[in-house]
């Protein structure tokens, strides 16, 4: 847990959030402010503040989630396909500094990528 954090915070059950998976290392919940329906983000439950943070384990269980949460969201949502992305750093877009991977779902003639 790191003070301040916004995501460390909604894994101790502080900011409510509407979570759609978990494991004992892995949280997923909808994005408060979704790209798409259905916009979900996954962290490690532990802090990590940069991809290269991650260690080994934590590293496979986010994406062995990824992996397994992707296929349902875009059944859930009915959806196409889905952009599956972390953003890393600052400059990169990265807001909140808790590692999360991005799982959106796309729909055909959407208008691209978001
Ligand atoms: P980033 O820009 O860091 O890759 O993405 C951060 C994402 O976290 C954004 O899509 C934003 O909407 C989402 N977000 C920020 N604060 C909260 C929150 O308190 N609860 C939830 N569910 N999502 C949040
Ligand atoms: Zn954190």
């Amino acid at each position: 847990m790191s003070d301040d954090c916004i995501f460390c915070s909604i894994v101790a059950g502080e900011i409510p959030a509407r979570t759609v998976y978990e494991t004992d290392e892995v949280l997923a919940f909808l994005d408060a402010n979704p790209l798409a329906r259905g916009h979900t983000l996954v962290i490690p439950k532990t802090h990590a503040g940069r991809v290269g943070d991650l260690d080994v384990d934590r590293t496979r269980a986010l994406f062995d989630a990824v992996a397994e949460l992707t296929p349902r969201v875009q059944e859930a949502v009915d959806a196409d396909a889905a952009n599956v992305g972390i953003n890393d750093g600052e400059a990169a877009g990265q807001e909140v500094p808790h590692v999360h991977a991005h799982v959106i779902p796309r729909f055909e003639g959407d208008g691209g990528a978001p």
